[in-house]
């Protein structure tokens, strides 16, 4: 007798898709992944995966290590999942300012990439994240989400943000609006297919109930509930429609029902209903005249609180060091980088200095290229090691009448070519260079070797400008680029710029359009 063989791995793509449905599938054809060139992609959803089985610290590392690989390449959707998951991962461990600002992250890399899901996504989570904390702009990013998916037809997005808006308005008390948003939410066409979503949304139903919500609608919400718990086998889904129908009917009912619920919930472990569900039998024991077993209920639910508190505390522990370990060696690799007795001198300083340089992040929110205070570091320390042999070289690169195209189309075309313009940079530049954006309309690209090879990249460069079809984003446009080119055998890196700005300086005297190189 032989084994079934194990079915094949999945395609990366397919297992994502696949994720929810057959996490154990997934996982296998994830793993499948690992010693190949998308290890950092299955990374990401080995980290989903685990932090769905409620696999915290491995989640984290999975990920934290996917996302520094994945980060170092292309902006892209995995990456963007990557940056989810993490933010959900600090949200759990109560870093909520870690969370938004990788929410952050992925919202602007999902509208770099023009990933209009991946996009609303990230601002319904963020949305999410920031209920509490900013719920102004909350609502605004959950509106926008909102619109997105509808545009996209993702019904299922739509039906979740209205669910969240309802919690937004209970939250702020207004509960016609609560209700409106509710109502929205069970029109979902797939319901059926999502019975804890409707589950909670019909216990939110009963729980606005606001003037004009009729008793038949009301009673019709209580009947599905009851058809909900009967027809579900999962005791989970069972235990969370009992407590909400509790609340609804007599007290020998409701304690049928949470006994049920508790009965088949014990044996899944320390599950987190299960203080509540001990809480209400022991409120309603009480009621019937059995304070032994009113007693009893109330201990459980406070050995279950003691519980859950020891091990999460434990779980959150072990999660927050790894995201600390990982920072700090970080921090060591980056000093190790600066052995320069004269800058040790001032590491101080520079600490200081790469605080606020992280808190401004490394990246330039439009382009998603190295921002100035990045090119400034790197280029300081790449000009540290610029010798005779071994040059560094620097592009300033200016597109020519810009301000054209912004009184001509408007800022936001602009901002597109802009866009382009820094894809095409990053399009010519190689591993080790810094393309970076240096200021509005001007870019930097950076290289480590002399000067000719990098001019012939801006050629490069500037025949992709030349081939691209600027008039489909807009009519009559002509996008034209200057660049100054020069090299530095000493560490003196503003001089490196100095120089190439002078020679950027004669191309536009000249009639822009041109490269002038250092020779
Ligand atoms: P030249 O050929 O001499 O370089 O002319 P120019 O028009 O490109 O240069 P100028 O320095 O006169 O104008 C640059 C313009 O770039 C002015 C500014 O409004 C615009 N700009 C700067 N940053 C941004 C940005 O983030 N988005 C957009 N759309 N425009 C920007
Ligand atoms: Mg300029
Ligand atoms: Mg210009």
């Amino acid at each position: 007798m032989t084994d079934a063989p194990a079915p094949p791995p999945l395609t990366l793509a397919q297992a994502w898709e696949e994720r929810d449905t057959d996490p154990a599938r997934a996982r296998q054809s994830a793993r499948a992944h690992l010693n190949t060139p998308a290890h950092a992609q299955a990374s990401v959803l080995l980290g989903y995966l685990d932090w769905r089985a409620g696999q915290l610290p491995q989640a984290t590392e999975d990920i934290s290590a996917a996302i520094g690989t994945l980060r170092l390449g292309e902006p892209s959707v995995w990456l963007g999942r990557g940056l989810n998951i993490l933010a959900a991962l600090q949200s759990t461990v109560n870093r909520a300012d870690r969370a938004v600002e990788l929410y952050e992250e992925q919202v602007s890399l999902a509208r770099h990439i023009n990933d209009a899901e991946l996009t609303a996504t990230a601002l319904h989570d963020l949305a999410v994240e920031l209920r509490r904390s900013d719920p102004q702009r909350a609502r605004a990013h959950i509106t926008e989400a909102l619109g997105t998916f509808r545009g996209l037809n993702y019904t299922f997005g739509v039906a979740i943000a209205h669910a969240n808006l309802a919690e937004f308005d209970l939250d702020e008390g207004d509960l016609p609006s609560a209700y409106r948003h509710v109502q929205q939410a069970l029109g979902y066409p797939h319901l059926d297919q999502h019975p804890h979503l409707e589950a909670s949304l019909l216990t939110t139903l009963l729980l606005v109930h606001p003037p004009g919500t009729s008793d038949a609608e009301r009673r019709r919400a209580q009947r599905r509930l009851r058809q909900l718990h009967d027809d579900s086998r999962n005791p989970e889904l069972r235990a969370t429609v009992a407590l909400a129908l509790a609340a609804h009917t007599d007290n020998q009912t409701a304690s049928t029902l949470l006994s049920d619920a508790l009965r088949d919930l014990t044996p899944l472990g320390d599950h987190v209903l299960l203080p509540d569900l001990h809480e209400q039998l022991s409120g309603l024991r009480d009621q019937l005249g059995d304070p032994a077993a009113a007693l009893h209920h109330l201990r459980e639910t406070l050995a279950y609180t003691r519980r859950t508190h020891a091990a999460e505390r434990r779980q959150n522990f072990q999660t927050f060091e790894i995201l600390a370990r990982i920072q700090s060696l970080q921090d060591q690799a980056r000093e190790e980088r600066q052995r320069n007795t004269e800058l040790q001198a001032h590491l101080q300083e520079l600490r200081a200095l790469n605080a606020r340089i992280r808190e401004l992040g490394r990246t330039d929110h439009l382009t998603r290229l190295a921002n100035r205070e990045h090119l400034f570091t790197e280029g300081q320390h790449l000009a540290q090691t610029a010798t005779d042999h071994t040059p560094l070289s620097a592009a300033l690169i200016d597109i020519d009448h810009f301000k054209v195209v912004n009184d001509t189309w408007g800022h936001q075309t602009g901002d597109l070519v802009l866009q382009r313009v820094a894809r095409m940079i990053l399009d010519v530049a190689r591993p080790g260079d810094i393309a970076a954006r240096y200021g509005g309309e001007e870019f930097v690209l950076l290289r480590p070797a002399p000067a000719g090879d990098l001019s012939a990249s801006c050629h490069d460069l500037q025949q992709l400008i030349r081939l691209h079809p600027w008039s489909s984003v807009a009519p009559g446009m002509h996008v034209t680029l200057s660049i100054g080119v020069a090299q530095t055998t000493t560490p003196d890196f503003d001089r490196l710029l100095g120089d190439a700005d002078r020679r950027l300086y004669r191309v536009k005297r000249d009639g822009r359009n041109s490269i002038l190189d250092h020779d």
